[in-house]
């Protein structure tokens, strides 16, 4: 949350204060063991569910909080500040859920809605392949109408929550020769049969939030749990991931203020040749890099999830939109990662052994430069809103 005058409202003001006291209280004791057991803290979900923290950006009239995106983001930040994978609860969760929010009729947001806001339904999103992962047109996944269902059969990786989410938005094939306009979104219930995880990966970082590799064989999806139209589902996954990557953004900013907290608290502790090692300008001069980082990484975080709401609102462009939401996912993950790496560094040794939190930190910002389209990839969508 910004310390300074950001123009935020009251009531996203006393939403950031409420996701810091449970960040602190709630999850801070947690972290170190959440990491150390790399197990899905289902208690912090269900924490995060009864907080209402879950739907925020879900419009009341389905059961949500209506807070809109900056408010998601404040509280994905406040809970990275503490921990990446409690934070990924609720980033993911609104992943899953937006192709909903941004694709679904108006009796299926009525459906399906009020038990996700509610947190009840946890939710993931599918669109990565073995062979789609930055070319996530090339689909291999393939859905087939018979009847009054969809059969889907393929296969899609690194899907976070995959094997804890009680339902999924994948994205599927139902017309292969059309390639992107050929993709089909649809919402599908981990239990159905022929679903499969077929691996968890070991991972560098992110530990607790387990990433899944999910089968599906002759795996059969009602027609009324298609979202959208036959077609749509590229441009469904898109619009999703314009508004999520605020979020991975706020996720990053959370990280890297993190660890700029530490830092400062070690540096004005830790004495070498007799003094705090916080006198010395070498450490000084990191200190403040690293705060106008994170600094400029919140002011472009913010300003991507107000141009996003603007947009939704049909206040602002939507080219606009996606290329904030672009910029400050790249921007926040450079900084966090840079950040990190520093905190690391001004605690010497100590920050290369797991007692203190920074090298987790590290870890655990390498991921936002990767998921959610990487920098590469943000770059030239960043470079093309501009060149066309
Ligand atoms: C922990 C984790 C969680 C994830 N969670 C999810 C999830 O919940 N749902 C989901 O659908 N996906 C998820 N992903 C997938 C993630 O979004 C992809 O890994 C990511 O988009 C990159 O795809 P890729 O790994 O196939 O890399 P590739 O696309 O193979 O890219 C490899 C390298 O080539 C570069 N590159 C590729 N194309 C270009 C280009 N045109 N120009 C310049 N450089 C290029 C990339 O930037 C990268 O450096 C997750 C991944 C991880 C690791």
């Amino acid at each position: 949350m910004a310390d300074g005058p950001f123009d935020l409202t009251a009531e996203q003001r006393a939403l950031a204060e409420l996701a810091r006291q449970v960040a602190e209280e709630r999850v801070a004791p947690r972290a170190a063991a959440i990491e150390e057991e790399d197990r899905f803290p289902e208690d912090l979900r269900r924490l995060f569910g009864e907080l209402e923290l879950m739907g925020l950006g879900i419009p009341e009239t389905y059961g949500g909080g209506g807070a809109g995106l900056l408010a998601v983001c404040l509280v994905i930040e406040e809970l990275a500040r503490v921990s990446a994978a409690a934070s990924l609860i609720v980033a993911d969760h609104e992943l899953g859920l937006l192709p909903v929010l941004l694709g679904a009729s108006e009796e299926q947001k009525r459906a399906w809605l009020p038990e996700i806001a509610s947190g009840r339904r946890l939710m993931a999103f599918a669109l990565t392949e073995p062979e789609a992962g930055s070319d996530a047109a090339h689909l291999a996944m393939r859905a087939e109408r018979r009847g009054d269902r969809y059969v889907l059969n393929g296969t899609k990786r690194f899907i976070t929550h995959g094997n804890v989410a009680d339902s999924l938005t994948v994205f599927a094939s139902t017309d292969p020769e059309k390639g992107s306009k050929g993709i089909t979104c649809f919402l599908v219930d981990r239990e159905t049969p022929g679903l499969k995880v077929t691996k968890l990966e070991r991972k560098m970082g992110l530990h607790g939030s387990p990433t899944a590799e999910l089968s599906f064989q002759e795996v059969e999806v009602p027609v009324e749990n298609r979202i959208g139209e036959e077609g749509q589902g590229f441009r469904i996954a898109m619009a999703t991931l314009d508004h999520s990557r605020p979020g991975i953004a706020a996720q990053a900013l959370g990280i890297a203020q993190g660890a700029l907290d530490q830092a400062v608290a070690y540096a004005r502790q830790r004495r070498q040749f007799g003094r705090p090692i916080g006198d010395f300008q070498a450490i000084q001069f990191m200190i403040a890099d690293m705060a106008i980082g994170v600094e400029s990484a919140r002011y472009l975080t913010y300003k991507a999830a107000t141009v996003v709401e603007e947009a939704d609102a049909g206040r602002a462009d939507w080219q606009l939109a996606n290329r904030f939401s672009s910029m400050a996912k790249t921007y926040a993950s450079d900084v966090a990662m840079r950040v990190t790496t520093d905190a690391v560094q001004i605690f010497g040794g100590y920050g290369y052994v797991a007692d203190y939190p920074v090298e987790r930190m590290m870890r655990d910002a390498k991921i936002t430069q990767i998921y959610e389209g990487t920098n590469q990839i943000q770059r030239l969508v960043i470079a093309r809103s501009y060149l066309g």
